[in-house]
């Protein structure tokens, strides 16, 4: 008998990530901008056509009688009577993974026109060969004096402000947490997760997808936070003086719908 896996995602597609303008307010166009990424305001998006049809089909493999449903809206509803909530919506995130190859990040990656920051990324290449983890496919500066940094393509990038050289723990913990988001590629999943968001026009499936995507976010972030931290205390961080670092970091930050407050966050990485 021939047994098949619970659940298998269909082959990645060649052209599920498409760049589109982006919306005055948002925070990475900003980071954009700063660091040059894009030239013209733009920004990374799912193909919306590939990525219904795929949330679609996996919600009809949940279903006992699998129907196709016909749009994204009907496809969040019944996985939602199929699946716990959250997993309804991290559904979104998986399926985005598996629709970008890891190929076409690195593409995506190679064909910014910022050039990777060599001595970083000669730092952090050790760096991960010390904390044993995979190493990221660029590493770019931002020249900002702002507290930024984000994770894009399976590359990572930090403000110019953290390449203080009498504060490396600080930096140790940003590239360690960028890399946690860039190995687990919650990139990718936001951008499945914004794609459903779109999906959805019902106020009070759009108001209740809102709150498990707030929930989904900080999970990740305060997973990030850990990780950020083994691989600080990878590079002989001192406990201590590592902690000082981050809560002077985090500290003073409310909750947002992206990020847990900073209290909450520190208080997971306190030294015991
Ligand atoms: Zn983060």
């Amino acid at each position: 008998m021939q047994i098949r896996p619970a659940h298998t995602y269909p082959k990645a597609h060649p052209e599920a990530l498409t760049f589109t303008r982006v919306p005055e307010n948002s925070l990475i166009r900003d980071l954009g901008v700063k660091l040059g990424l894009c030239q013209p305001s733009q920004e990374a998006e799912l193909n919306p056509k590939i990525f219904s049809q795929r949330y679609c089909q996996e919600v009809q493999k949940l279903l006992p009688d699998g129907v196709l449903p016909d749009n994204l809206e009907q496809a969040y509803q019944l996985a939602l009577a199929a699946l716990p909530p959250l997993q309804a919506a991290a559904l979104a995130g998986e399926v985005a993974q598996a629709l970008v190859s890891p190929e076409l990040e690195q593409r995506a990656a190679e064909a910014v026109p910022v050039r990777a920051h060599g001595a970083l990324t000669r730092q952090v290449e050790q760096g991960c060969e010390r904390a044993g983890m995979p190493i990221p496919n660029k590493v770019w500066v931002i020249r900002s004096e702002e507290w930024d940094a984000c994770s894009h393509f399976g590359g990572i990038a930090v403000a110019s402000a953290y390449l203080d050289s009498a504060r490396p723990a600080r930096l140790h913990f940003v590239v360690g947490h960028e890399l946690s988001h860039s190995r687990h590629r919650d990139d990718i999943a936001m951008l499945g997760f914004e794609a459903l968001s779109q999906g959805v026009s019902q106020p009070l499936l759009g108001y209740a997808l809102k709150q498990d995507l707030k929930a989904l976010h900080h999970a990740m972030e305060l997973r990030s936070d850990r990780e950020g931290w083994a691989y600080a205390e990878a590079q002989q961080t001192e406990p201590q003086q590592l902690f000082q670092e981050v809560a002077d970091l985090l500290g003073q930050q409310q909750e947002s719908d992206t990020h847990p407050a900073g209290r909450e966050r520190l208080q997971q990485l306190r030294p015991r």
